[in-house]
């Protein structure tokens, strides 16, 4: 059971923000989950893919190290809920790191690693050992950071981590998770700012959540938003489907409705690939727009594996 935890930041916003409550305060249809066919603890198969402790190695060249399962504040859609906050079981050490290291050795394709947890900037001197220890390997072209730091608790941006990441001569690639434009705060704008004059990369990746950005409006101004602090709108996805958060999902045809009115008016550097990540792990599947006719039941993914639509 995914714990509950909130940071100050959050608690501020969330008394005058329905769209933040609803994201990070436990609510009664988390508990009224129960097993069934469509839903399940791990639909992207993530530990049937792990090949050390804390790795995970899914698509071919880029590998997904889970540094830690702390986060700053535990959003109750987390699609990892099945570990995320369970700290003692969590927090890698220097010597998984240098295990992870060992089997990158080894498999000499891989050529991109994507840091994160839980979040990985949670854990500052494990991420700057990680960095330190990927880095030099000179197999590793580019380097990925997953965070919902910035929006969390922008303070955990530090001094030590720019300094680093000015240091590192890969591009590195900042992947922050925003939901709804009320996240975007001075202190989260500032944040963002501080991290691309360091030199990082900043993207965005959001999901469809009932009761929190399931409206044209919303996302809307979120992507515009983002575009315009230099965060480039990069996934928007389909909430998985993980027991205990079916409360979250939105209505297929909805989410596509919405998707097709932000095609047609946010410019197309806002505009982020609206996507289905197969629910057995193979592929981030681009979803059709109302510009093209289906019939929104069946999808293949890369395998060509056919998939009903959850
Ligand atoms: S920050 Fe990411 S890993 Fe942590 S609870 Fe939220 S979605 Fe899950």
């Amino acid at each position: 059971m995914l714990a509950e935890k909130i940071s100050d930041h959050l608690k501020n916003l969330a008394k005058k923000s329905p769209a933040i409550k609803r994201q990070f305060y436990l609510s009664k249809w988390e508990l009224h989950t129960k097993e069934d066919k469509l839903n399940s603890v791990d639909p992207l198969l993530e530990d049937e893919h792990t090949k050390k402790r804390g790795l995970i190695y899914k698509y071919r060249g880029r590998v997904l190290i889970l540094l830690t399962l702390s986060c700053a504040a535990y959003c109750r859609f987390c699609t990892r809920r099945r570990c995320v906050s369970e700290l003692e079981k969590g927090l890698l050490t220097k010597k998984d790191i240098d295990e992870i290291a060992r089997y990158i050795k080894q498999h000499k394709e891989i050529k991109e690693i994507i840091l994160s947890g839980g979040d990985p900037l949670t854990a500052p001197n494990l991420s700057a050992y990680s960095l330190k220890a990927f880095s030099a390997l000179p197999q590793i072209k580019i380097i990925r950071i997953g965070t919902r730091v910035p929006v969390s608790n922008p303070k955990l941006v530090t001094d030590d981590l720019l300094k680093l990441i000015r240091k590192i001569s890969q591009p590195i690639y900042v992947g922050i998770h925003f939901e709804h434009p009320d996240e975007l705060t001075p202190e989260t704008i500032k944040a963002c700012e501080k991290l691309r004059k360091a030199g990082a990369i900043l993207y965005s990746q959001s999901v469809f959540l009932k009761g929190v950005n399931d409206s044209y409006e919303v996302l809307y101004e979120l992507f515009s938003r983002l575009i315009e602090i230099g965060v480039k709108p990069y996934y928007l996805y389909r909430c998985d489907p993980v027991q205990g958060i079916e409360h979250f999902r939105v209505p297929f045809e909805k989410e596509i409705k919405i998707a097709t009115q932000l095609r047609k008016n946010l410019s197309g550097l806002a505009w982020p690939t609206y996507v289905i990540d197969t629910p057995n792990g193979n592929g981030k599947i681009p979803v059709p727009l109302e510009f093209w006719q289906f019939d929104k039941k069946e999808f293949k993914d890369f395998l060509g594996k056919k998939h009903k639509v959850i």
